[in-house]
Parts: structure tokens; sequence; C-alpha cells
């Protein structure tokens, strides 16, 4: 008997600040939606964000996008690994530091998942402009599993002037 799969809405977010960090920022999305396993639903604007935590480095671009797919949490997760370390990402890079592409696992569906490898919702999530203004561009009524408020309430409780995010003034069609 086949086995049955089972189609899962996930938001993930996108960003570079090295080298060409919007072509990074499409390449790391169509390798993530390349194969039958996943498929692109949603995606906001793309947007230039300063360094937040690591902050002596270079402006980032950043992005959400919500996908269908049938991978389970960890199977994507080492999907999300393979990509980065594809598009030149050193595994023994800076921690909040420069990186050709990082792609973060905010939300799997509303499950809330606490294992060594991985952290669902993404635990830094509600404290990020850059994570929060892409995932309202998608829709700003989503809800946080564990924090129970929407991401557009999140968002405006965050009163943090160094967080910039600005839309990049040329905008890539994706869907
Ligand atoms: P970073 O350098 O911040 O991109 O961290 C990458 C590592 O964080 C991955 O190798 C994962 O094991 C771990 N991690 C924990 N939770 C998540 C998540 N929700 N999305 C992506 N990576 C995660």
């Amino acid at each position: 008997m086949a086995a049955v799969m089972t189609d899962h809405a996930v938001f993930i977010s996108v960003g570079s600040n090295l080298g060409d960090k919007l072509d990074n920022c499409l390449g790391g999305i169509a390798a993530l939606t390349a194969s039958a396993e996943s498929s692109l639903l949603a995606a906001s604007r793309f947007f230039r964000t300063s360094p937040v935590d690591y902050t002596d480095q270079d402006w980032f671009v950043n992005a959400a996008v919500k996908i269908s797919t049938t991978m389970a949490p960890l199977v994507l997760l080492d999907k999300l690994v393979s990509i980065q370390q594809r598009m030149g990402r050193r595994a023994d890079a800076v921690r909040f530091g420069p990186r050709v592409l990082d792609l973060d696992i905010l939300l799997y569906e509303d499950w809330v998942i606490r294992a060594p490898r991985l952290t669902i919702p993404h635990p830094r999530m509600h404290k990020r402009v850059f994570v929060l203004q892409p995932m309202c561009d998608i829709n700003p009524s989503i809800v946080h599993p564990v924090l129970g408020q929407t991401v557009a309430d999140l968002l405006s409780r965050i009163d943090d002037e160094d967080q910039r995010v600005i839309p990049l003034k040329n905008q890539p069609a994706l869907l």
C-alpha cells in the first residue's frame, strides 16, 4: 500500500548578507521548491535589513515564504542545511555573522517542537522585525502558537529603532 503523504504549511525565513544578496535568496527559494516535495504558496516582499545581535557586518536582504511540503520537520531542516552548504555557507562561520544564505523554519503548521537540533516556532522570531514584517506581508493574522498573538500584534509591540527594515525598490516576481 502506498504511504499517504500529507501536505504541511510552513513559513521559512530567507536571508543573505554576502555577495549578490537578492540572487542568493532567490536561489535558496528556488532550491527549496525545486522538488516535488515542496511548492511555493506565498512570498513576502524583499527587504534591506540592518544586522541584529552581531552588528559589525553588512546589511541583509530578507524575505519570508510560505511553502507546502510533505517533508517532516527534521527532514526539512536537513534540506535547508544542505541548500545553505551548497550555496557556499561555511559551517564554522561566526554565529549571527555574515552568511551567503540563511534559511530558518519559523512555523511548521501550529506545531511546537523542542528537539536538540530544532526549535519551532523559531525561538527569536517574535523579537525580529526582519522576520515579522515579511510574515505580515503574507498574512498578518497568523497566530504564534506559543505566545497566542498574531504576527501583526507581535510586530507592533517591538520598540526598537535600531531594527531597520526597508522594502527593496525593485521587487522580483516570485509567483
Ligand atoms: P543559524 O546559524 O542561526 O542559522 O543556526 C543553524 C542551526 O540552528 C541549525 O543547524 C539547526 O540545528 C538549529 N535550529 C534550531 N531551530 C531551528 C529552526 N527553527 N530553523 C532552522 N534551524 C534551527
